[in-house]
């Protein structure tokens, strides 16, 4: 069997999801103060699921598809995004999971659905910068490019002059494993809380971990 860390040292690039592998986003001002916020640029009556949703980006989506200022919602989000990261409690073993693989040469680029503004914030006020070769995340409105669509991954590999082939994406959420599989490169599934496991097994990623120093 291989192992994660197999896996890993045997990839040309690694695309690493930033809210779970890195840190937690919404850990400090938590993710359903965010949604209720951006509800607030909503006019009408809300459908319940959104009305009642903890997640910023279901609130998102739906000023996207119907049309709801959708630049302003998604320029509010990165704002929050951008303040949200500096209470963002750090992952344990991802500074050194960077440290490792930039000693082994491996480059990484971020590929998250948080905003590049955000991604970048954090990066830099936590030292890590020079630690990653890139970031591949939200920039727009146009969320048909986040993940589990695999349009940030491979213009990560894109941007490595590296086959998505050869890349492993390492993220918490199916849609990580999913969007690796459609750009056809490796995944593997981080189960960084109870249940994840099984949740993460049923979409076949190439490995699953659950600490973060398993991957060196
Ligand atoms: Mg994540």
């Amino acid at each position: 069997m291989t192992t994660p860390r197999q896996i890993v040292a045997s990839s040309s690039a690694v695309l690493l999801d930033f809210d779970g592998p890195v840190c937690a986003v919404f850990g400090g001002f938590p993710d359903h103060q965010v949604a209720a916020e951006l509800r607030t640029m909503l006019d009408g009556v809300l459908p319940e699921a959104i009305d009642r949703s903890r997640d910023p980006f279901d609130v998102l989506k739906y000023a996207v598809t119907t049309g709801s200022q959708p630049n302003a919602v998604e320029r509010r989000l990165t704002e929050l995004e951008t303040r949200a990261v500096t209470l963002a409690p750090a992952t344990t073993g991802a500074a050194e999971v960077l440290d490792v693989l930039a000693r082994q040469g491996i480059p990484v680029v971020i590929v998250s659905n948080n905003s590049v503004a955000a991604v970048e914030a954090y990066l830099r006020e936590n030292g890590l910068a020079d630690k990653v070769a890139g970031v591949s995340a939200r920039e727009s409105a146009d969320v048909e490019r986040l993940k589990p669509q695999p349009y940030l991954l491979l213009q990560a590999a894109e941007f490595l002059g590296v086959p998505p082939g050869e890349c492993v994406m390492i993220g918490d959420s199916v849609t990580d494993i999913d969007a690796a599989r459609q750009a056809g490169a490796k995944g593997i599934g981080y189960a960084n809380k109870q249940g994840k496991r099984v949740r993460l097994m049923r979409h076949q990623p190439a490995a699953i971990i659950e600490r973060m120093s398993e991957l060196v």
